[in-house]
């Protein structure tokens, strides 16, 4: 059987046994379809491949104490897709399907689906492109959904640790009224050049600021941000950044556990009064911020001086975390738990 070491998987891809497909022609999607091909063979005239019509997603499942399988907020995923279809004028899935593609992909690679205690998790990637051949500059006719999941590792490998993110005010990912708000492969790309540069100078990630004014904060790469202060829970809203589920959940923990909810733009400035910062997504639930520094402006703001995570930061990380496995109570149906 496996021979998995489950303590040391990274945030990469590992083969597993099956990925689900559906393909959209003539007005209907086929029946899903299990496949173990790791390729795909389409028309070089592709719309995806020229155009970018390329929209993707990401959840996990959870094994519990139970040693049943939990996936997280699966619906909202197949709704962003969704909105990222509109935005880039794709076929939208049903999301009955996308749900029902999501349990399959995760059932039929179960072997994968790492143990209660390990800290991995199930990776699973859902991924709609534009297959049809287009030289003109027009959506495409026909469209192929599939679902890949791979095992991933724990996010923190050495503990729940603050990371310095920094601020490159030469680079965007996102135009002001352009696809910041979808979950696109193009936002993605537009990232890679900045990105690289904050790794090389010793960051986790750039944060960005809105791009039209350079006033406010946007978003941590791929992750939202948010900042504590007074018990409040203080997290962007702008044109130009993605809605992070993770960034959902937390702000409705918020509210159950009697901490304030702020969503608004946030400027720049305001960061100097937060007692702790954070960027929130799928992938680390939280990464918490140690310091920003705004190069360019030669700015620095300091979160975390003694290398550990503020107190509510680590209690949000830790709800949703216990929710997930199953730990604690899900009172808001967030998980479908596996028969
Ligand atoms: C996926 C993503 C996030 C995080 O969203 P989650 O649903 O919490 O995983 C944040 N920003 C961007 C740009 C993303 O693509």
């Amino acid at each position: 059987m496996s021979t998995i070491d489950w303590g040391n998987l990274a945030f990469g891809y590992i083969k597993t046994d099956y990925n689900i497909r559906t393909h959209y022609k003539d007005g209907k999607w086929s029946e899903l379809e299990a496949t173990s091909d790791e390729t795909l063979n389409i028309h070089m005239a592709a719309t995806c491949l020229h155009y970018g019509q390329e929209a993707f997603e990401g959840l996990k499942a959870f094994t519990g104490k139970d040693g049943k399988i939990r996936i997280f907020r699966m619906r909202e995923n197949a709704l962003r897709m969704q909105s990222s279809c509109r935005g880039i004028l794709m076929q939208e899935l049903p999301v009955e399907i996308f749900e029902e593609a999501v349990v399959k992909a995760v059932k039929m690679n179960e072997r994968f689906v790492p143990p209660y205690g390990s800290g991995a998790s199930l990776y699973i990637r859902p991924l709609l492109i534009g297959t049809s051949a287009q030289v003109g500059v027009k959506p495409a006719a026909e469209y192929t959904f599939l679902i890949f999941v791979t095992p991933v590792g724990p996010y923190f490998k050495e503990g729940f640790k603050p990371t310095p993110l920094v601020i490159l005010r030469s680079y965007d990912r996102a135009a002001p009224h352009g696809t910041g708000t979808y979950k696109i492969g193009g936002n993605y790309a537009a990232s890679l050049v900045a990105g690289n540069k904050a790794h090389e100078m010793g960051y986790s990630a750039v944060l960005y600021l809105d791009p039209k004014e350079k006033k406010y904060i946007d978003e941590g790469g791929p992750a939202n941000f948010f900042g504590i202060k007074n018990n409040t829970y203080i997290t962007p809203d702008s044109s130009s950044i993605l809605p992070s589920i993770t960034n959902m959940s937390l702000m409705q923990l918020c509210k159950d556990l009697g901490i304030g909810v702020e969503k608004r733009p946030v400027p720049e400035d305001e960061l100097a009064t937060f007692e702790e910062a954070g960027i929130c997504g799928t992938a680390a639930v939280i990464s918490p911020v140690e310091r920003i520094d705004d190069v360019e402006e030669n700015k620095s703001y300091v979160f975390s001086k003694d290398g550990k995570a503020g107190p509510v930061s680590t209690k949000l990380y830790e709800k949703l975390r216990a929710i997930q496995n199953g730990d604690e109570p899900d009172p808001h149906g967030w998980v479908t738990v596996l028969g």
